[in-house]
């Protein structure tokens, strides 16, 4: 196994290099590159174009396979998480990492009929944030190219369906996993597989601000989503460790950057807490934070984590904090909740490091 290429840790032209150094025919790559991406083939038998005979060399050089589906939940709305075994080189670098297929009736914007999927980058996270499940545990490591991409590969083939958003907002940082995660992105955009544009895949970092930096510079094919939870620097580093690091009139210099680059907005998300953020002075210097930021703000309620010291606040505090803000004119957004009676909405994920048992 371990000698083993992953075909999906090449990027198309990777892909072609690989198999005409192998031997094959120049079309070869595109070829398999379709049948990875568009008809989602599970082995090579399935690639019948290909001749017997190289179907067979491919196996014994290369695999498609990297996750393995520990468990899968259903929720009541629909909402289905999975749960992935990774296996490592040795026995303790085992990897579990969960990933989310959400189907939203209507998108945050009103958009109907739409299943996102929502991506881990890492088995853990070194950020630590204070209110997030994926903090908790011990970090483990990062997620290769190939296992962040057949995610998405592996949810569209057990699903049946196919994504027209992609977000990484499971578990992990991705700024962190830099080089991973950006090959990972520009193989989902690609024209000649998933093809998801720009505006269709979201990555959302805790705000590293020198790989935002390099990440603008490169120009990941990508919307951008910052966790701001807090537009106070005092309450932001009591949440956010990283906000000492990399402070708050830094990151909106970024962000602005980033804004006039690509002429995108930034989406900033704020978690509401109850009694922490969730004050008309703190919808004020939110308010403040954003003015002349071409930004929309995606509110999202807490979701509980056993033994995290937060609660959501009531909805009439939720409503009233969103409507402030909107009574200012800006763009304001409250995330659906998705997938909490089996643990799958945002921040849930990844709270045990090693699953109990198999249920499914
Ligand atoms: N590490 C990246 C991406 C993953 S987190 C980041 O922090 O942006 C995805 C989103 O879920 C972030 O906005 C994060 O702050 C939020 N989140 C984390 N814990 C949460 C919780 N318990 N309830 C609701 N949202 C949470
Ligand atoms: Fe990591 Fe994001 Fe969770 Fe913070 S919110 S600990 S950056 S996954």
């Amino acid at each position: 196994m371990k000698n083993l290429i992953n075909l999906y840790d090449q990027n198309r032209e990777e892909l072609a290099a690989l198999l005409t150094g192998w031997g094959a025919p120049k079309h070869a790559g595109l070829q398999v590159f379709h049948w990875l991406y568009q008809k989602k083939a599970g082995d090579f038998s399935a690639m019948t174009d290909l001749s017997k005979e190289f179907r067979e060399e491919l196996s014994t050089k290369a695999t498609l396979s990297s996750l393995k589906l520990h468990t899968k939940q259903e929720s009541q709305d629909g909402t289905i998480k999975y749960l992935w075994e990774i296996p490592g080189d040795f026995p303790d670098q085992t990897a579990f990492v969960e990933s989310v297929l959400i189907p939203m009736a209507r998108d945050e914007e009103g958009e109907p009929g739409r299943y996102t999927a929502c991506l881990s980058t890492q088995a853990g996270c070194r950020m630590k944030c204070t209110f997030c499940a994926t903090g908790v545990p011990k970090f483990k490591r990062n997620l290769s190219a190939a296992e962040i991409v057949s995610q998405v590969v592996f949810m569209e083939r057990d699903s049946g369906t196919k994504f027209n958003n992609v977000v990484v907002m499971g578990m992990g940082e991705p700024m962190d996993n830099y080089e991973h995660t950006q090959k990972a992105m520009r193989i989902l955009h690609d024209q000649e597989g998933l093809n998801l544009g720009r505006r269709r895949i979201t990555v959302s970092t805790s705000g590293l601000l020198d790989h935002m930096k390099r990440f603008i510079k490169d120009d990941w094919p990508v919307s951008l989503a910052v966790s701001l939870h807090s537009a106070d620097p005092d309450i932001r580093s009591k949440l956010m460790p990283i906000n000492r690091s990399n402070p708050l009139d830094q990151l909106r210099k970024v962000m602005r950057d980033f804004t006039y680059k690509r002429r995108l907005p930034v989406t900033l998300e704020y978690i509401l807490l109850k009694d922490v953020n969730d004050r008309p002075e703190d919808a004020d210097k939110l308010a403040a934070y954003c003015k002349d930021l071409l930004c929309k703000v995606n509110l999202i309620r807490y979701n509980p984590v056993p033994t995290l010291p937060f609660d959501s606040p009531s909805e009439e505090r939720v409503m009233a904090f969103k409507d402030y803000l909107r009574n200012k004119g800006m763009k304001v957004f409250l995330r659906e909740r998705k997938g909490v009676d089996i643990a799958a909405a945002c921040g849930q994920l990844g709270f045990t490091e090693k699953p109990a048992s198999k249920t499914a």
